[in-house]
C-alpha cells in the first residue's frame, strides 16, 4: 500500500517535469549552472561529480549528427526539382556570404572602437605559452572538403564531407526521382521515402533528448563557471565585453534588417529561435545544435523541409558570423596587447582570412581558436612559443569557452535567419506560424 502511494508520488513528479515548459526546464538549468558554478570556485570534487551528466549530453547531441545531417541533406536536396536546386541553394549561400562580411566588418568596426587590449603591454613570457595547434592552410581546407570514402567520413564525423557527398548524393536522387524512366523514378521516390523516415524518426530521438537537456546543461555551466569564473571576470573583461557587444551590434543591425527586408517581425524572429541560440550558447556546437535547429525551422517558424534541410547543415558548417566577429575582435586585441599598430592591409587581410576561416571553422567547441592562429599568422602574428603573441593568445584561451558560447550561439541564428530569408524569398514560408 505504501509502496503505492510512493510510485503514484514519483509518477506525479516525472509528470509534472514533463508539463513545463522545456523552454524554462533550460533556462533554470543555465542560471542554477551559472550561479552554483561562480560560488563554488574549482570545486574539483563536484566538477567530477557533474562531467559524466554534461558529457552524456553533448554525446547524446552528437550521436545524432551524421544520421540527421545526411538524412535532412539528401531529403532536403531530393525534393527541390532539378530545376529549382541551383537557385535555392545559390540564394542561400549568396545570403550566408552577405552576413558573414557584414559579420567581419562589425567586428572590426567594435574592435577599432573600443580598442580591447590595449595598453596591456604583453611582452614575451615564457610561462604563457600558446597551445601548439595546426591551423589548415587555405587549399587543404577546400581538398579536405571531398571525401576519399563516405563511410569513412561518417565513422570520423567529418561533417564538411559528409556534406559534400550527401549533396551528391541527394542532387542524384532528385533527378533519378525524376526520371522520364518509370522504373527508376518509382526507385527514387522508394529510397527517398526511407531517408524521410529516418529524419522523423531523429527528430522523436531529439525530443527525448531534450527532456535531459536541462540536467545536461546545469552540468556543463556549472563546470565553466566554477573553473574560469573568477579568471574570466579579470584582465579579460575588456575583450569579453567588446566581442558580446558585436554579437548584438550583429543580431541588431543585421537580424532586424533582413527579417523587414522579407517583411516579418524581427522580435517575433528572435522569439522563435531562441530555444536552438540557447542550445547552442550551452552546447558551444553549431553541429550538436542542428537536431533543435531543423525542428525549430520545420514545427515553428514553417520553413519547407527543402529549404531548412539544405540552409541549416550546410549553414552549421560554413556560415559563422559569431566566429567571424570573434576572429576580428580577438585578432585587434591580440594586436593592441602586444603593442602592435594594423595598417589597412593588415586589417583587409584579417577580412579575408576571418570569413574564409569561418567557412573551415568545425561546427564544435573551441574550434574557433583554432582558427584564430590562422587570422594571427596572415597578419603577421606569428605565435611563436615564448612570444608575447602566444601569451596574449593564451590569454583569449583561458576565456575561449565564454566567448564560444556567444559565438556558436550567434552562428546558429545566422543560419536560421538564412533558412526563413530563403524560405519567404522563395514565397514558400508557411506564414500561419508567423501570425
Ligand atoms: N563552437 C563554434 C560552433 O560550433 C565554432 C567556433 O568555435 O567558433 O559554431
Amino acid at each position: 500500500m505504501e509502496a503505492d502511494v510512493k510510485t503514484v508520488k514519483s509518477k506525479s513528479l516525472i509528470r509534472r517535469y514533463f508539463e513545463i515548459n522545456l523552454l524554462y526546464k533550460i533556462l533554470a538549468g543555465l542560471i542554477l549552472g551559472a550561479v552554483f558554478g561562480a560560488i563554488f570556485q574549482n570545486a574539483t570534487g563536484a566538477i567530477e561529480i557533474l562531467k559524466p551528466f554534461g558529457d552524456i549530453f553533448i554525446r547524446l547531441l552528437k550521436m545524432i549528427i551524421v544520421p540527421i545531417v545526411t538524412a535532412s541533406l539528401i531529403v532536403g536536396c531530393s525534393s527541390i526539382a532539378p530545376s529549382d536546386l541551383g537557385r535555392v541553394g545559390a540564394k542561400v549561400l549568396l545570403f550566408y556570404l552577405a552576413t558573414s562580411f557584414f559579420a567581419i566588418l562589425i567586428g572590426l568596426g567594435v574592435g577599432i572602437f573600443l580598442e580591447p587590449g590595449a595598453g596591456l603591454g604583453i611582452t614575451g613570457a615564457a610561462s604563457a605559452q600558446a597551445k601548439a595547434a595546426n591551423a589548415p592552410s587555405m587549399s587543404q581546407i577546400l581538398v579536405n572538403l571531398f571525401p576519399t570514402n563516405p563511410i569513412e567520413a561518417m565513422a570520423k564525423g567529418e561533417i564538411l564531407q559528409i556534406i559534400t557527398f550527401s549533396l551528391f548524393f541527394g542532387v542524384a536522387l532528385s533527378f533519378v526521382k525524376d526520371s522520364k524512366d518509370e522504373r527508376l523514378s518509382k526507385l527514387g521516390h522508394l529510397i527517398y521515402d526511407v531517408f524521410d523516415g529516418i529524419n522523423h524518426i531523429m527528430f522523436k530521438v531529439v525530443g527525448w533528448i531534450m527532456q535531459y537537456a536541462p540536467i545536461g546543461v546545469f552540468a556543463l555551466i556549472f563546470i565553466v563557471f566554477s573553473q574560469q569564473g573568477v579568471k574570466a571576470f579579470g584582465p579579460l573583461l575588456g575583450v569579453t565585453i567588446s566581442t558580446y557587444i558585436g554579437f548584438i551590434a550583429h543580431v541588431a543591425l543585421i537580424f532586424t534588417l533582413a527579417c523587414l527586408a522579407i517583411k516579418i517581425s524581427p522580435l517575433k524572429f528572435l522569439n522563435k529561435v531562441k530555444s536552438p541560440m540557447i542550445t547552442a550558447f550551452v552546447t558551444r556546437s553549431s553541429g550538436g545544435t542542428l537536431p533543435i535547429s531543423m525542428k525549430t525551422a520545420d514545427e515553428d517558424m514553417g520553413v519547407p523541409k527543402q529549404i531548412y534541410g539544405f540552409a541549416l547543415p550546410v549553414g552549421a558548417t560554413v556560415n559563422m558570423n559569431g566566429t567571424i566577429i570573434y576572429l576580428g575582435i580577438c585578432a585587434i586585441f591580440i594586436a593592441n596587447a602586444v603593442g602592435v599598430q594594423l595598417d589597412m592591409g593588415a586589417k583587409l587581410t584579417i577580412i579575408l582570412t576571418a570569413v574564409l576561416a569561418a567557412v573551415g571553422t568545425a561546427g564544435v567547441p573551441g574550434a574557433g581558436a583554432i582558427m584564430l592562429l590562422m587570422v594571427l599568422e596572415s597578419v603577421g602574428l606569428k605565435v611563436e612559443s615564448g612570444s608575447a603573441v602566444a601569451a596574449a593568445y593564451a590569454l583569449i584561451l583561458g576565456i575561449d569557452a565564454i566567448l564560444d558560447m556567444g559565438r556558436t550561439s550567434l552562428n546558429v541564428g545566422g543560419d536560421m535567419l538564412g533558412a526563413v530569408f530563403v524560405a519567404k524569398n522563395e514565397n514558400s514560408l508557411d506564414m500561419s506560424k508567423w501570425e
